[in-house]
């Protein structure tokens, strides 16, 4: 028999000591859930992953011998529509991870009202191991293993940390080829050769500078002339880099793996991109002032820190030395809750990345409606309307957080929940 209580245990995967990023959010839900008033009988449904699939990927080394990765995707919510998130590939990839992440992406489409719910993959690799063939292999085999859920109406994979416009390419092929039909719309990011979308690369660091722009307007900070520090350099930290330099802002220091950057009067980002393309990092940048090591970033003063770069990083024991006034999450979780409170109590302002870095899978929306209608919009067109996306979600996240008296993240969580739970509701339990 079982008793009531066995009913509402969390499944054994859900309950170890540790629960890494997954136990991360959970934090988060229970903060939102006093402020959800009715919907709250159904919060339960946004702590549990509608599906997990784990698959072992192996492959054929360049060597001859055989390799086996383990790669994940998880559906967390699809109440909303089909399962929209990335695919990342890198060594420290675990289940915890990506369950954190497609939760975040269930409350990122919603946030932005993007009609998706939220999912993730992964595979635990370390990408510059791998060969560019045995890299497409591992896409390939990973692709096929996960076929049995993914599709157009189904859940769209997108790029992550470590996967782009190539590797998304191959995992449209390979779709097609199991499927026996081409269908663009499987997977976003994809190159503009194969109904890829202008302005998608750039578009997670152009959604940062934009509500970057509108928090500095809350806060009182003039965007020319601000400092700005960014941890990592990669497709959301470079583009974000970039668009605050135009605007006349300093970038004071860049971080990515090998170590920090630092120009008080400004790193010139042109010439930065150009250098970390050429040798292959920031480390060695003739145009820098000093070089730090990587933990002597967080004691750099600015008015605006980007971490852009893997969760975790602002934690209790960096948050206190953090001096600025606004963050900017470009990565998926880089905040751990305790330090999201001492900087908060800091008089920090904090963008959460569940809103801050949306600008990415808006763009990818656009991406898909594109390839269904086989039309495609001009850049200036794309760019305006995720504007106007951003800048309508931060707004209305503002409002909520003045009102409510939480912080920003408590907001979005608000916001976004809230459609997810009505949309579950009003939808009903099967059978
Ligand atoms: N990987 C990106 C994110 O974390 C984009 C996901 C997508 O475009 O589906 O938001």
């Amino acid at each position: 028999m079982t008793t009531a209580h066995q009913q509402h245990a969390l499944p054994s995967y859900l309950n170890p000591d540790d629960l890494g990023p997954w136990g991360v959010y959970l934090q988060q839900i229970d903060r939102v859930t006093p402020h959800l008033g009715n919907l709250s009988r159904w919060v339960e449904t946004l702590k549990r992953p509608k599906r997990i699939l784990t698959v072992d990927v192996p492959i054929e080394r360049d060597d001859g011998s055989i390799a086996h990765y383990e790669g994940y995707r998880v559906q967390h919510n699809m109440s909303r529509g089909p399962g929209k998130g990335g695919v990342r590939f890198h060594q420290d990839v675990t289940l915890s991870e990506v369950m954190a992440l497609s939760a975040w992406m269930t409350v990122k489409n919603a946030a932005v009202n993007v009609p998706y719910g939220g999912a993730k993959g992964g595979i635990r690799v370390d990408p510059k191991t791998l060969s560019r063939g045995e890299l497409q292999r591992l896409t390939r085999r990973y692709t096929s293993e996960i076929s049995l859920i993914i599709g157009p109406n189904k859940d769209i994979p997108a790029p992550d940390v470590n996967t782009n416009e190539q590797v998304m390419a191959w995992m449209m092929d390979s779709y097609a080829m199991i499927e026996g039909n081409l269908s663009t719309g499987v997977v976003t990011g994809k190159p503009i050769s194969l109904g890829g979308s202008l302005g998608r690369r750039e578009a997670t660091g152009r959604g940062v500078f934009v509500t970057g722009r509108e928090a500095a307007i809350k806060r009182g900070v003039e965007i020319h002339g601000a400092r700005v520090a960014i941890q990592g350099f990669g497709n959301v930290g470079g583009v974000a880099a970039t668009m605050f330099a135009d605007a006349g802002a300093k970038v004071v220091a860049v971080q990515d793996h090998t170590g920090t950057v630092v120009h008080q009067g400004g790193l010139d980002i042109a010439r930065l991109h150009q250098h970390v393309a050429e040798c292959g990092s920031v480390t060695g940048f003739p145009g820098a002032e000093a070089f730090l090591e990587r933990d002597a970033f967080w004691d750099i003063e600015s008015e605006i820190l980007i971490p852009a770069a893997l969760e975790q990083q602002i934690t209790a024991d960096n948050a206190p030395r953090i001096r600025t006034k606004i963050i900017l999450e470009g990565a998926n979780g880089p905040t751990t809750p305790e330090a999201d409170d001492i900087l908060t109590d800091k008089d920090v302002l904090i963008v959460p990345d569940v809103l801050a870095n949306a600008g990415g899978v808006t763009v990818s929306y656009f991406e898909w409606v594109q390839d269904f209608s086989s039309f495609f919009w001009s850049e200036d067109e794309i760019n305006a309307r995720l504007t106007r996306i951003m800048q309508d979600a931060f707004n209305a996240v503002w409002s909520v957080s003045q009102e409510k008296k939480v912080t920003l993240r408590t907001a979005t969580f608000i916001l976004a929940c809230t459609r997810v739970l009505q949309a579950r509701e009003v939808r009903g339990l099967y059978p």
